[in-house]
């Protein structure tokens, strides 16, 4: 199944991926929630997720990767994995593994990153340019991919396993 979505500027951008993120959580809590942050952490553990985050350079994915970890509540910068090819954040609740893989030669790479303990269910992988990693990565949840559309973007995510059915039937109610 294919969900389909328009967002307007990077505000929108920033906006899904905080909406993607508050749906990756076990008990979900809508993003206007007024519970500080520890209350959240309290009902918010990870269900964990592999999302694929694919379209041209200058499409969003960097974007929307800011607004999930921002989601999870990180507060400082979100840098481009683009020369480290993978930024972990860690939280209480779970943690997120932000990678970019647009700089793989070859998918076998993947293996000398060490990052075996990254693809654990109960984390989140978030993947740009995943098809560089072909074969050496984790199946996706939701393939999402970006696209110019007029002066905002179009996402459309496929949905590719029950996990990602049910963060997609949060997002898309
Ligand atoms: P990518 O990681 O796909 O190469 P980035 O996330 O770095 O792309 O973003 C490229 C540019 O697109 C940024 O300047 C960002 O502000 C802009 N942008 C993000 N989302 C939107 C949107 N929905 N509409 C218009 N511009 C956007
Ligand atoms: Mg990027």
């Amino acid at each position: 199944m294919i969900k389909k979505q328009f967002l307007a500027d990077e505000a929108q951008t920033l906006d899904f991926g905080k909406r993607l993120a508050l749906a990756t959580m076990a008990q979900f809590t809508a993003p206007q929630s007024t519970m500080t942050e520890p209350q959240r952490n309290a009902v918010a553990r990870s269900l964990g997720a592999v999302i694929y985050l694919t379209g041209d350079l200058g499409a969003g994915k960097t974007t929307l990767a800011r607004g999930f970890i921002q989601g999870y509540g990180h507060t400082g910068p979100v840098k481009s994995p683009t020369y480290t090819l993978v930024e972990p954040y860690e939280f209480e609740h779970g943690n997120v593994y932000h990678f970019d893989l647009y700089r793989l030669a070859d998918p076998e790479e993947v293996d000398f990153l060490g990052v075996d303990d990254y693809f654990e269910e109960e984390n989140v992988c978030l993947f740009e340019w995943p098809l560089k990693g072909n074969g050496r990565i984790p199946a996706a949840d939701l393939f999402i991919e970006l696209s110019d559309s007029g002066t905002g973007r179009t996402l459309n995510c496929r949905i590719q396993s029950e996990k990602g059915t049910k963060i997609a039937a949060r997002l898309w109610r």
